[in-house]
């Protein structure tokens, strides 16, 4: 039996000569709970296209909202050829219904436990519609994720390795903690020492939804990565600047930077959604502390939410830039479904466009309450061009040498690059 699992593109490929970022780990690790005698194959759509006439049993998708109508695309080509397919990740498991018009059965949560039950039932010829994940999965002993299907030179950062799922906040706007459960779940450190030290990079990017969230693991694992002399970077909350014994042995252990999501300077704008951990006024000092310890931030920051006026784009502008963040994120305000976002929007009557492919975070799709959707979009793009100009990337990382000083200007670069080919 062959199953080929796709992670649909956002554009079209891009051929063979230019890289994309990450790989799609999330199918290295639905291929490695695949059991031995199916032949497995992942294929990302970002740097190859599909064959819709190869010969296969089986296909899997998973995709995020905005790339769900491109997964139904996909599917529906398949399925004109008499190719049953499957579909899971985070869409799908908020809108089961809708992917079942395009696709033959669906898995709700997470795939442990689930998939090797469908491939099974799918060879005995009793495939389910819907293959639900009742109990949150237990992260130990994980396989290690079939890496070796992946084209992983096709990739800017090839080694990804996830440590832990889900977060205990409840953030309104975040689909985390709707697909993972706001309970926090971890892998055995000495797994994941193991997997970090098989991979032949010295560059890591632990793939996780907010890596500090338990302080006593995240000592752990820091501790433990020492040894390795990896360089690495990943995803957590604020609070990390609150403890700097936690500070301390991230720099130790090698880390190069954190995306933290600062989402908004109204402080009554993070009481709406949720995001408690996070304190306006201490935002600076935070900030100081952690680039105290060589830690380069990228922040990420959201626009549109119900106390955004007009001035919202420069005073956030100004604020990363007089805080030197060495890479910032703005998002537009986005309701992706499942979320308490959504179920607040819907039930106001204020979501405008149900086109999924416009969930990117750089479209209005809702009305905003102290600004026009016209000007939401133009501010937003004044944002990423200001942030990314010259004059902004030299005065916040400077000319004078300072740790990792040559990734973060590629970095800046790259983005530049792709805010003046899409914003
Ligand atoms: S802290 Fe981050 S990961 Fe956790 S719910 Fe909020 S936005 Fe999501």
């Amino acid at each position: 039996m062959k199953v080929l699992l796709i992670a649909p593109a956002w554009r079209k490929s891009t051929g063979n000569k230019t890289k994309t970022i990450f790989p799609p780990l999330h199918l290295a690790t639905v291929a490695a709970l695949t059991p031995p005698g199916v032949e497995v194959r992942i294929l990302d759509e970002s740097i190859e296209d599909i064959d819709f006439n190869a010969r296969v049993d089986l296909v899997g998708i998973t995709a995020l909202t905005a790339l769900a109508p491109r997964a139904y695309a996909i599917a529906d080509e398949f399925r004109a050829r008499g190719v049953p397919v499957v579909m899971g990740g985070m869409h799908a498991s908020a809108m089961p219904e809708e992917a079942l018009k395009h696709v033959d059965a669906v898995v709700v949560g997470e795939a442990e436990g689930q998939w090797p039950q469908l491939l099974e039932d799918f060879q005995a010829g009793r495939m389910k519609n819907v293959y639900r994940t009742e109990k949150r999965p237990s992260l130990a002993g994980l396989p290690v994720p079939r890496r070796d299907l992946l084209e992983l030179d096709r990739y800017l950062i090839p080694h990804t390795v996830q440590t832990t799922r889900g977060c205990p906040f409840a953030c309104s706007f975040c689909a985390v903690s709707q697909f993972f459960g706001r309970t926090f779940r971890h892998r055995p450190v000495e797994e994941v020492i193991r997997e970090v030290a098989s991979l032949p990079g010295r560059i890591v990017g632990f793939v996780d939804d907010n890596i500090i969230a338990s302080k006593k693991y995240a000592r752990e694992l820091f501790r433990s990565l020492i040894p390795l002399r990896i360089h690495w970077f990943s995803q957590g909350s604020l609070d990390l600047a609150d403890d700097e014994e936690l500070l301390g042995l991230a720099a130790k252990s090698g880390c190069v930077g954190m995306f933290i999501g600062f989402e908004s300077l109204v402080q009554q704008n993070l009481e709406k959604i949720g995001k408690r951990v996070n304190r306006v006024e201490r935002f600076r000092e935070a900030i100081k502390k952690i680039h105290r310890f060589g830690i380069a931030i990228e922040g990420a920051f959201i626009f549109g939410l119900d106390k955004d006026d007009p001035g919202v784009f420069k005073c956030t502008v100004n604020f990363a830039r007089r805080c030197r963040l060495e890479v910032a994120q703005f998002s537009i305000l986005t309701p992706l479904p499942g979320t308490k976002l959504y179920r607040e929007m819907q039930e106001q009557g204020r979501i405008t466009n149900r086109d999924w492919s416009q969930y990117n975070f750089a479209r209005v799709v809702y009305e905003p309450l102290s600004m026009s959707a016209e000007k939401l979009q133009r501010g937003f793009e004044w944002a990423w061009r200001k942030f990314y100009s010259y004059p902004s990337i030299l005065q916040r990382l400077g000319w004078w040498p300072r740790r990792h000083h040559g990734i973060l200007w590629a970095i800046n670069v790259q983005f530049r690059q792709r805010v003046w080919r899409y914003v």
